[in-house]
């Protein structure tokens, strides 16, 4: 197994546009799919030169084949690792790259080789710069791709053995509270540090249901008051509602960025200044403890 560029995907998440970026260096990438057999198969129709295939066994995580995926890797010595910026996928990504002695980069939506270098452009404050880089050696990259249709093909897949996973199973599995479907919900109610105390979340929720949204927050209400597991932006999860409600959240680049495919936002802060304004689609500079109050005796009349 050999190739400029090798793809390490765990699901079909940007998928054939990684394919088609490392394709940049000249020729088909190779795909190392780890999952069910569908997802071999869709790699081997994204454009792939070839696909590596390994099919975790029951309970096992996809993160447990990071020695297998280094060893693969290591073994081909691929100039690009490519991968989207699905969980699974970037920490597999970690552990090839740690092991290729790769340097790392995030949010890469360009590839190109420059001479015996590569060029990596890299996405910036949520759009709007962009960064490029450039590898001498070999480099590993986080994509912000987006999801194409396959161009189709047949690459061969060939079956991976390389042994037992890490020692890493999957011991529980639950529903985040309040968080549910964050990523698929057509409405989402956002809240940050505006809401003062835990128990007035329950004011947020019950927004929420009445208007039959998901609710999110932003990072400091997970990482730091621990008040939900997951929370929305850059290093958190990018949510595309048709309409997101923003409940004292000051919108900074990092939330931002995760709401970038919202059609309309709107917005609720007391400062006038607050970045999430130039986002919102309407904007209420009043106290929230006043509005949401309000909007749910409209809503219930
Ligand atoms: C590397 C890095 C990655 C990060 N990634 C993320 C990320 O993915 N997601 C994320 O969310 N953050 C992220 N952050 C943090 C980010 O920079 C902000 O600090 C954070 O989003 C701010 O959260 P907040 O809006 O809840 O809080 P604050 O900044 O404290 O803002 C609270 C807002 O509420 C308003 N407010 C207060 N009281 C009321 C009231 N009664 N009524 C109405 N409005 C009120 C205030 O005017 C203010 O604008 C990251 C930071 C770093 C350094």
């Amino acid at each position: 197994m050999s190739g400029a560029a090798w793809v390490i995907a765990t699901d079909t998440k940007y998928l054939v546009s990684m394919v088609t970026a490392g394709a940049a260096l000249g020729a088909a990438p190779t795909v190392v799919a780890v999952g069910p057999r569908d997802l071999a198969e869709a790699a081997a129709e994204s454009g792939a030169g070839q696909v590596v295939w390994l099919e975790p066994t029951a309970g096992t995580p996809a993160e447990a084949y990071g020695p297998a995926v280094a060893a693969l890797v290591t073994a081909a010595g691929p100039r690009l690792l490519l991968a989207s910026s699905a969980a699974a996928a970037r920490t597999l990504l970690g552990a090839a790259a740690a092991a290729l002695g790769a340097a790392t980069v995030s949010g890469a939506i360009a590839v190109e080789a420059s001479g015996d270098k590569v060029a990596v452009k890299c996405s910036r404050l949520g759009g709007a710069v962009v960064e490029t880089f450039e590898a001498a050696g070999p480099v590993a990259a986080v994509c912000q791709g987006y999801d194409a249709p396959a161009p189709g093909g047949a690459a061969p897949i060939e079956s991976a053995d390389l042994g037992q996973p890490a020692a890493l199973t999957i011991a529980d599995e639950h529903p985040a509270p309040g968080g549910g479907g964050l990523t698929e919900a057509e409405r989402v109610v956002g809240f940050g540090r505006g809401i003062k105390v835990r128990a007035d979340m329950a004011m947020v929720e019950e927004l929420a249901a009445a208007l039959n949204a998901a609710v999110g927050c932003t990072m400091p209400v997970a990482d730091d008051y621990k008040w939900m597991d997951q929370y929305i932006g850059r290093s958190g999860l990018s949510i595309a509602p048709k309409l997101y409600l923003a409940l004292g959240i000051q919108g900074s680049p990092q939330h931002t960025q995760g709401i970038r495919d919202v059609k309309v936002v709107a917005a609720i802060n007391t400062d006038p200044e607050a970045p999430i304004f130039r986002r919102a689609t309407y904007g209420i500079v009043a106290d929230l403890y006043e509005v949401v109050p309000e909007i749910l005796a409209a809503l219930k009349s």
